[in-house]
Order: C-alpha cells, then structure tokens, then sequence
C-alpha cells in the first residue's frame, strides 16, 4: 500500500449542477429561487435546487408541493436529461485537457491524481485556479465548480464538500485532525444516520476517535471497516478512484396519467430493455433481480430473484415478468425500479451449449450496436411501439457511472 501523500487526488464536484445548467441557458432564471424536478407536479420531488432555493429552506429530495409552501415564488423547471449530459460531456473533455487519468465519479463530479510537478506548496490551488478559469470560459460563468485536494479520494471529497459554492480547499495530513474535530460523524461520506447510530453504540460519537483509537482496537469493534477508516482518515489511498460497478437499475416515478398497471406494465417492460442494453455494453451477465414498486399511500413491495446468469434482454423480461406478477394489484402504483444484481464479466461464463441461444446473444448485441448507432429506441420490441411519452430517459446522481 502506498505511503500517505499530500495532494495526491483532485476532487471537483459541480454547484448545484442540473439547476445550475437550466440558469446557464435561461438567464431569466438566475439568482432566482428554482428546483428541477422529473415532474412539476405537486408529487414530483426536487432532484436540484438553486442556492437561492437552499437558502429559503428548500432541500434535494423535498417533493415540489412542499417546496412550494415554502417559497411561493419558486420556479420548477422539468429535468432535461440531453441538455445535462450535454455539459457533463463538454466538462470532462475540459478536463482532458488538464490530465489523461480522470475518473468520472458521476453526472458531475470527478476525480484524478495530481501529477508531481502540481503537488506542494500553492501549485495544487493555481491548478484548481485554471480549472474554474476553463470552466468559466468554456461552460459559462454559472456552471461553478468546488474544488478539494487530499492525500486520497476521500478526503479529496470531503475537501471540495468543505466550501460551496465555488470553493477550494486542500486537506493535507497534518490538517487532517483539525478538520475532523469540526465535522459529526454523519459529515464523513459513507456514514450515514444507521451507521452514526452503530457507531455511537460502540462508545465512537466523534470523527476524531476514528482517527485517534489504536488500528487494532478498531479492527476489534468493526471488523474490517474499522481498519479501513482508520487507514482512509490518515491518508491512505486505500479507496480505489475507479469504483466498480456492482448493480445495473433503472427507476421510474410514473406521471400521473400513467399510474395504471397496464400502462406501469410498458414503463417496466422500457426499463428492462435499458437494464439489458448496459449489462451488454459493460460486458456482464447478471444472477440476481430485485424488482421494487413503490405506490401511492401503501407500503411499498419488494421482490429478489436468483435466476441462472443471462444478459439477453428476453431473459431478463421473463424473469421481470415473473415477479411483476405477484405485486399486490389492488394499489395505485407510483414508482418502480428493476436492478440487476450479482454481476459478473460475461466472459466468466461458458458460451451458451446451444445454437439458439448463442443466436440470441448475437441478435441483442447486434440490435444494440444499430441503436448505439442511430439512437435509443431505434430498434425496439413490438411491445413497447407507443410508448415513447412515458418513461423518458432520464439521468443518474449521486455517485453513480454514465
Ligand atoms: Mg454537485
């Protein structure tokens, strides 16, 4: 394992990035309170909200109808997945232009190591300094960034966390105590409330005690992932930049006038075919499928299925299907979520024994190749003919891959 070193990692995380891209492109929205939600509905929820939004109270995850209550004068805007993916692309070619190694954590945060000659003394901050200059010129001066510098990713995000919007921080190992004595436990990325809770459990109430207590002590209370939080707090790149992925989902929160089963039952059938599409592309197969809907004032029902290992979309409707089936029918559903699970590298598993089947595996990979080529939905299945109003592509946040 490598040694802890000052300015290892660069970590530049986006400024409330869909909100901000929607008052890039409509100044009339600018230094206005607004979210972007997938519906502007009152049941929509705010997937972004503009600073003047935080400010008044508003927060990521709050449904638009209470967001509302809170800021009459507030402006929804409907999300707009192309114009967001759009700039996530002209972001890091801006990027490439700085280093070959970027990492692209998600829609808009992302990571590299610094080279040599930009660790030490300011030369960390003039390289942020020409990032956001870049960023200014080429993007438009709304679409801000916060830059952090750390010893490793961690502490990289932590430090582009510190300061927003717009900020720029580097945490170095000898500062590392300092800062964790300002945070809560919950400040730390990958704690949240659950975790907190354990954790006080087992006598750890502040950040510092996870940099303080004895290595061994830690590996004693929490296994493993004490020593991992030990190693990671001190500095240690212990966290590989590149996360691999683990699950493949799509979700859907169904407009209203598509809250019917039979309508519900298309939206699914529209997931499946994406979820198959990147099990393809990222040469997987899956062994695993957690079906999830959600509905509108009943608890939500769940499903998980082992099946044999497929990555045709055919296989993976059947399977879809077959746990579509045992939903409740008597509840309104509202939203819906199919993940593959147990992902392994296709080549890990024998060629299919039998000629149909390798000429289905042949066939979806040729379909994709046609829509990689002309467009989403170019070649679809008959079943899904109609169906292009609902389910409309939409945009992963958080820390997840394109
Ligand atoms: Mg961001």
């Amino acid at each position: 394992m490598f040694a802890p070193q000052d300015d290892r990692y660069l970590f530049l995380d986006m400024n409330s990035f869909f909100a901000r891209c929607e008052q890039q492109v409509n100044p009339a929205l600018r230094n206005k309170p607004v979210v972007v939600a997938p519906y502007t509905g009152t049941t929509g929820c705010c997937i972004a909200v503009s600073y003047e939004a935080k400010t008044l109270g508003v927060k990521t995850g709050m449904g638009v109808g209470e967001a509302r209550a809170l800021i009459p004068n507030l402006t929804v805007v409907e999300s707009r997945p192309e114009l967001y993916r759009h700039v996530h692309h002209q972001l890091v070619a801006i990027i490439n232009d700085f280093t070959p190694y970027v990492s692209v954590r998600s829609v808009d945060e992302m990571t590299f190591p610094l080279a040599s000659y930009e660790q030490g003394g300011d030369r960390p901050f003039a390289l942020a300094h020409m990032i956001k200059s870049a960023l200014k010129q080429k993007l438009g001066e709304w679409l801000t960034a916060s830059v952090g510098i750390g010893p490793n990713v961690f502490m990289a995000k932590q430090a582009a966390e510190a300061r927003k919007p717009d900020g720029c921080v580097c945490i170095r190992c000898a500062d590392i105590p300092a800062w964790l004595r300002r945070w809560q436990l919950t400040d730390l990325k990958g704690i949240n409330t659950c975790m907190e809770r354990q954790l006080i459990r087992l006598g750890i109430t502040q950040p510092i005690q996870l940099y303080t207590t004895n290595q061994e002590i830690l590996r004693k209370k929490l296994g493993v992932a004490g020593e991992y939080w030990w190693l990671r707090l001190h500095g240690y790149p212990i966290d590989s930049a590149q996360s691999p992925t683990k699950t493949i989902g799509h979700s859907c929160v169904l407009s209203p006038d598509a809250r019917r089963w039979d309508v519900a039952t298309q939206v699914l059938h529209k997931l499946v075919q994406r979820v198959g599409e990147r099990l393809r592309a990222g040469g997987f197969t899956s062994s695993a499928l957690h079906l999830y809907i959600r509905f509108l004032h009943s608890p939500s029902f769940r499903l998980h299925m082992r099946t044999r290992p497929f990555s045709d979309s055919r296989a993976l409707w059947r399977y879809t299907s077959h746990m579509w089936e045992r939903a409740p029918r008597i509840h309104t559903p509202f939203m819906i979520a199919i993940t593959a699970c147990d992902l392994h590298g296709e080549q890990m598993h024998q060629l299919p024994l039998f000629a149909n089947d390798r000429k289905e595996t042949n066939l979806y990979h040729a379909l994709d190749s046609v829509n990689a080529r002309f467009g989403q939905w170019t070649l679809k299945p008959a079943s899904l003919i109609g169906t292009e109003r609902h389910a409309p592509s939409r945009i992963p946040f958080g820390n997840r891959q394109l």
